[in-house]
């Protein structure tokens, strides 16, 4: 009888994942309030063994802010407007200490191991800041703040400790896709998926007068309205074009987005090899949130699981630029790199804002950002102020176009 030996082609097991952590992860919920960080609360709320919330954040939200605090006990809650301070106060439990404004923000994202940013829009930038430059694994919602930040993110994302663990679904597929370790040089392509959103197959004419309610009824995720809105112009995926870029390195000639509408495939990596590897589950923002909390271990207990009986086709195409041009924008803004992320972002956060406030049509809202990314300046960034100074400037532009455009309506 001979002895088993280990052969010498037994891959290397992925690290950090054998022991179960017996602390609990002690995490930072900034956003806790909206879509992301309610979510997050329910993953937490299922594992209480396994994460302990120690920081809650939210800008104007009292009383489910209050709510919060009292069920998970958090050490530091900050709320965003000063003008709602007094109220907190009162409410909060015995001991909890309490912070204010933006700086109160920043002070929950220094907190935890792990923070998650459930900020919208470019008001997150100051969070992921402060979570990397504290050393913090960010578990990145708020993808405006990398986009429109890069220049910054990037140099602070290099702090020891300091790591983004993405929440966005295609980019957390794209994360697992990667975590067996294959570089930059080895990936032929990167393949971000999107459901099409409610206006999928929609002819450019067909989309001049469609409403609110219609741009915000999305067939397959339940999100927030600002982002339910980017889906349904394409913006979004635009943006995580550049998202994607700027996590995983890859040129912008490597990264291509089809239409999926199940929302089943969640994006892919094609290898150099020719092998694409692929994440597939149900539209549910808990699993993503949770990746990120648990990384790099898994939940143990899933949020539902695809049922194989019920799952009859899986159907790819092409976007249509033409009919959403927000996406080809986003693309090309990307590729002008340095300021153009921020001029795009800050053009899309006016307009997708005017649209919500009916003061501009659906398909005007590519007229602002093609408007304002027209007028981009470019400068050398040197500190977040020269990003936060870009993002003004566009938004003055985009506002100026709002207005003209509401005039001439
Ligand atoms: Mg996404």
């Amino acid at each position: 009888m001979t002895t088993p030996t280990t052969p010498s082609t037994t891959l290397a097991a992925a690290p950090t994942t054998a022991a179960a952590p017996s602390a609990p992860v002690a995490v930072s919920l900034v956003g806790s309030t909206g879509s992301i960080g309610t979510q997050a609360v329910e993953v937490v709320r299922r594992d209480p063994q396994r994460f302990q919330v120690v920081a809650l954040a939210a800008w104007r939200s009292v009383d489910l802010l209050v709510q919060q605090a009292h069920e998970l006990h958090p050490q530091l809650v900050a709320i965003g407007d000063p003008a709602l301070a007094s109220e907190v106060a009162e409410r909060l439990p015995a001991g909890v200490e309490l912070a204010v404004g933006a700086d109160g923000l920043v002070a929950a994202a220094r907190c935890g191991e792990v923070v998650v940013n459930g900020v919208v829009g470019f008001a997150g930038l100051p969070v992921t800041l402060a979570a990397l430059a504290a050393g913090r694994r960010l578990a990145l919602a708020n993808k405006e703040s990398l986009i429109a930040g890069a220049p910054v993110v990037q140099q602070v994302r290099r702090t020891p400790g300091a790591e983004i663990v993405p929440v966005d679904s295609e980019h957390c597929a794209l994360h697992q896709c990667l975590r067996s370790g294959e570089g930059p040089d080895e990936v032929g392509r990167l393949v971000l998926t999107a459901s099409g959103g409610p206006f999928r197959g929609r002819r450019a004419a067909e989309l001049a007068d469609v409403g609110v309610d219609e741009a915000l009824a999305h067939p397959t995720w339940a999100m927030g309205p600002k982002i339910t809105v980017d889906s349904s112009t394409l913006m979004n995926k635009g943006l995580e074009v550049i998202e994607a870029h700027e996590l995983f390195e890859i040129d912008y000639d490597r990264i291509e987005v089809v239409i999926h509408p199940q929302s089943i495939v969640h994006s892919m990596v094609e290898f150099v090899d020719g092998a694409t590897v692929a994440q597939l589950s149900n539209p549910d923002m808990r699993l993503p949130i949770g990746y990120a909390l648990a990384y790099p271990r898994r939940l143990e207990h899933p949020f539902g699981t695809l049922d194989w009986t019920q799952l009859r086709r899986l159907d790819f195409e092409l976007p249509d630029r033409g009919a959403f041009r927000c996406l080809a924008l986003a693309e090309s803004a990307g590729r002008q790199g340095g300021l153009a992320p921020a001029w795009l972002n800050g053009a899309n956060e006016v307009a997708v804002a005017a649209f919500l406030d009916g003061r501009i049509g659906w398909s005007t809202i590519a007229d602002v950002v093609e408007d304002t990314l027209g007028a981009c300046e470019q400068h050398p960034v040197h500190e977040v102020g020269d990003v936060v100074d870009a993002d003004g400037r566009a938004r003055r532009h985009a506002e100026a176009v709002v207005r003209r455009r509401e005039r001439a309506a």
